[in-house]
């Protein structure tokens, strides 16, 4: 007998929107007895064909599997869907994206309730989910044996890494990694923002700027060291001074082509106050210390 040859587990899922309905999908077309609701409940019908069984409550689905997924708006959307539903011995697994915050006050609540929880942030689009190859997983994090209990189901949509036992730190590296991508998208917008009425065509730009992209992403693990170790300055390079005194020409061209520099200059700003603190010690870092100033306290 293969693995192939078990009885699929069955779960259900509460959450059928455009992520909702492609992982519907994955469970589906793996053979594994799926049972949907949705708010809306057109959307959980539609999947009737494809062999779900549609729940006529939010409760009712809770009832019908031990493993019950869910993928909704937001954290509040959880409070208002499971109302009145019997969370006793389940299996709960949170892909709606929170907060840090929202994960360990989730994972309280699930517990006050009799269930085990695992709190998820999905690293990927509808677009990506469900497709081999494409680079889409999920980060998990609480309960560990409900992890290893359901991995194997867990990761027939999308590839699985647990990060760890505390609730909050599957959002905390969702959060984390989708901050640094709008960061990364505020520069691209602000690159393409530069040369727009020049005789510059943007697909001309852009393998440059991929290319330059991918050979700055140095920056990442050096950050990473530099972050572990507290030394900013040995093997430096670029220093800090160097980089402060030429952002002002990153401004003066950005004021020349008529283009705002909000999408910048928040960064730039941080390394001048790093520098203006103490120029004699920090001038001769490079920008990673700069990091030190933006905890602020938390909320
Ligand atoms: P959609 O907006 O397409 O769907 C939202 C879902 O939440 C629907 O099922 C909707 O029901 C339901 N919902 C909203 N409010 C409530 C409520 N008060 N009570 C009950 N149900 C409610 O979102 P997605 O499916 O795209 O996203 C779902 C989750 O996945 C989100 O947390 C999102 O951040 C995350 N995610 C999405 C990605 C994406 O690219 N789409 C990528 C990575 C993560 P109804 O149909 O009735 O409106």
């Amino acid at each position: 007998m293969t693995d192939t040859d078990l009885p699929k587990r069955p779960l259900a899922l509460l959450g059928l929107g455009d992520m909702g309905t492609v992982l519907a999908h994955g469970w589906l077309a793996a053979g594994h007895p799926l049972t949907v609701w949705n708010r809306t409940a057109a959307k959980a019908r539609a999947l009737a064909p494809a062999g779900a069984r549609v729940a006529e409550s939010a409760a009712g689905a809770v009832a019908a599997a031990d493993l019950v997924v869910v993928c909704l708006l937001d954290d509040a959307s959880l409070d208002s869907a499971l109302e009145g539903a019997d969370l006793t011995g389940k299996d709960l697994v949170n892909l709606t994206t929170g907060t840090p915050a929202e994960g360990r006050a989730r994972a309280a609540w699930a517990r006050e309730r009799g269930a085990r929880f695992l709190d998820a942030g999905i690293m990927g689009t509808p677009a990506m989910v469900g497709v081999p190859g494409s680079g889409a997983y999920v980060f998990y994090s609480g309960s560990r044996p409900l992890f290893d209990r359901h991995r194997a189901v867990l990761e027939v949509p999308a590839a699985a890494r647990f990060v760890g036992t505390d609730p909050g730190h599957a959002a905390l590296h969702d959060v984390a990694l989708l901050s640094a991508m709008y960061g990364l998208f505020a520069g691209i917008s602000h690159a393409y923002a530069l040369i727009e009425g020049e005789d510059v065509a943007p697909k001309d730009l852009a393998p440059l700027l991929s290319e330059w992209l991918g050979a700055m992403g140095f920056f990442v693990g050096n950050a990473a060291e530099r972050l572990t170790s507290r030394d900013f300055t040995t093997g430096v390079v670029s220093s800090l001074a160097m980089q402060v005194a030429g952002s002002r020409t990153l401004l003066r061209t950005a004021a020349e082509q008529g283009v705002g520099a909000g999408l910048i200059s928040p960064y730039l700003d941080l390394m001048r106050e790093r520098l203006e603190a103490d120029p004699a010690r920090h001038g001769a870092e490079d920008t990673v210390g700069a990091i030190t100033l933006l905890r602020r306290g938390a909320a």
